[in-house]
């Protein structure tokens, strides 16, 4: 079973790979995203090579699948946009995921040094409690 899904796997990763490279060399990108009524499937707007200013695919994402309403009967360059396009949201939420806990950190240690100053401000202030 595991000695079948392998090659197949290949191909179509090496699909995908030309499918993106296509969508670069083109300028196919995403123009636009929302939701199925009804499904909520996330669904993502790209423009078709043939007529880009007035005709456009529709990628919807089921599952783990893309699934484009072109007529491709290979990995399409819509659905090489649409990953990429997922591939760089992914990175861009890490990336905003990692400046928020590197200001929470930040946050704990300047919390840390005011609570380590607490004793100084009371004994400036003659043992009366400063609370500012
Ligand atoms: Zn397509």
């Amino acid at each position: 079973m595991s000695t079948a899904t392998a090659p197949r796997r290949t191909v179509e990763r090496s699909q995908l790979e030309r499918a993106i490279e296509r969508a670069m060399k083109l300028g196919v990108e995403v123009m636009g995203h929302g939701r199925m009524k009804g499904s909520h499937q996330r669904v993502y707007l790209v423009p078709s090579q043939r007529d880009p200013e007035r005709h456009w695919h529709i990628v919807r994402v089921a599952g783990n699948r893309l699934i484009c309403d072109c007529a491709s009967r290979v990995v399409c360059c819509h659905r090489g946009a649409v990953h990429m396009h997922l591939i760089v949201a992914a990175a861009e939420q890490e990336a905003h995921a990692a400046q928020i806990s590197a200001e929470l950190e930040h946050e704990r240690l300047e919390a840390a040094a005011d609570a380590a100053d607490e004793p100084m401000r009371y004994w400036l202030n003659g043992g009366e409690w400063d609370a500012s």
